[in-house]
């Protein structure tokens, strides 16, 4: 089974310099080769394979000798990856999109295939052409050294993550049985909480976030201030890295305990809305909130997590009407479309509703009846309601649910 392993790495000025410029090479050459295969195709409508790339890069070293002082199988991985892009993107374009050019202001790394040794004792790791690197190990790990990627922050940080294969089977999981309405457990992703469970429980965003967000726009506007170029302006840049850094670590955090406790809950399935958060980050009201709770890293997580645990983890469609349908007599309140109504009393029942936790209890519902393949509760939503739910929400088309219930059993055969 393969595993990854994150540690710090503290090399002393002259490998920072080293690790920086091969880092550089490896940037210079991704791009380089994404120029090439563009290029390609736009003049010749021809597509180049990575061997072509290969082809290039034997010959940008003859005329560039500076790139013949980085490792040359790092060099290569550069162009697996920009590979690999592609693949993804022939893939599924809509998630992965085209690949773009490496910026110099981003996360650099490089990757080592092979030929890295790892000193826990010494507290040190050995990277080819650098030499021995400290490092802190603060976990070991057992097994053979697959890829070494280092990765250098904008806010000066190494990392180096190491994927280890061992013998460890991967563990059998029991799938858990889903009896009725009540092993199911809804989420409903929040804009003000990370997120809104069912049975009541409610996870915050990391309570120092905002607090960090408020410093991160005070220091980013001292940067714009600051004279393009200047050695004062890169001193900023480094601390708005900094506090960024910081941010996405309590996001990160957030997200990990959240999740870590909705798996660890007693309920054999998990629902959530199948949100297009791509989206919805174009809306720009909701951009700031969709990426505080960073729901798709959320999501993502919830789901490895809950099926590591056998339970059975459903997507609900997400035109379905869940903030608007009441949880108690179906009524469908198309008044509350705007997130600003938190609290709302059912014009038919008169059972008074908080948003959220209404929200999360229909679409535990739901995702009962798609795990059950119920037939869905009779003329709650016609479908000319159901048009105009699907249109507000620019939704893909789907038109019915047994669509959606053709996907679930896609999902569930991947299981
Ligand atoms: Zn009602």
């Amino acid at each position: 089974m393969l595993k990854a392993f994150k540690y710090r790495l503290y090399p002393d000025d002259s490998q920072a310099r080293l690790l920086r410029q091969h880092a550089g090479c490896c940037r210079y050459v991704f791009n380089m080769g994404l120029e090439y295969r563009r290029k390609a195709y736009r003049r010749r409508g021809e597509s180049r394979g990575y061997g072509d790339t290969v082809r290039l890069l034997n010959i940008m070293k003859k005329e560039k000798p500076w790139l013949r002082e980085a490792y040359s199988q790092s060099l290569q991985s550069a162009l697996r990856n920009l590979d690999t892009a592609y693949v993804n993107f022939f893939r599924d374009p809509g998630h992965f999109g085209y690949p773009n050019f490496k910026r110099k202001t981003s996360v650099q790394s490089i990757q080592y295939p092979q030929n890295c040794k790892v000193d826990f004792q010494e507290q040190k790791l050995h990277v080819p052409k650098i030499g021995w690197v400290p490092c802190i190990f603060h976990r070991r790990f057992e097994g053979r050294m697959k890829t070494v990627t280092i990765s250098i922050e904008p806010s000066g940080e190494f990392h180096v993550s190491i994927l280890v294969e061992n013998e460890d089977e991967t563990p059998v999981v029991i799938q858990q049985s889903v009896k009725d309405e009540s092993d199911v457990l809804g989420i409903d992703m929040g804009v003000k909480a990370l997120c809104t469970c069912s049975d009541g429980t409610v996870f915050e965003n990391n309570r120092y976030l905002a607090k960090s967000e408020k410093r991160l726009r005070r220091e980013q506007r001292r940067l714009s201030r600051k004279k393009k170029g200047s050695a004062n302006r890169n001193r900023q840049r480094i601390k708005v890295a900094k506090i960024n850094k910081k941010i996405a670590n309590q996001r990160k955090d957030a997200v990990e305990k959240a999740t870590a406790e909705i798996a660890g809950k007693s309920h054999a399935a998990v629902a959530v809305e199948n949100l297009n958060v791509k989206g919805m980050v174009k809306n720009h009201h909701l951009a700031k909130s969709v990426s505080d709770a960073s729901m798709s890293a959320f999501l993502t997580r919830l789901e490895t997590k809950c099926r590591n645990k056998g339970k059975t983890f459903v997507k609900v469609d997400r035109w379905f009407p869940s903030s608007q349908t009441c949880s108690v007599c179906g009524h469908v309140n198309k008044g509350i479309r705007d997130l600003k109504i938190r609290e709302w009393v059912c014009p038919r029942c008169h059972t008074r509703h908080e948003r959220d936790n209404n929200a999360s209890i229909n679409i535990a519902r739901e995702g009962y009846r798609l795990i059950a393949r119920l037939p869905m509760d009779g003329g709650e939503v016609t479908p000319v309601e159901k048009t105009a739910l699907q249109q507000d929400n620019q939704g893909p088309a789907v038109t019915d649910f047994a669509e959606a219930g053709r996907v679930l059993e896609r999902e569930a055969t991947c299981l």
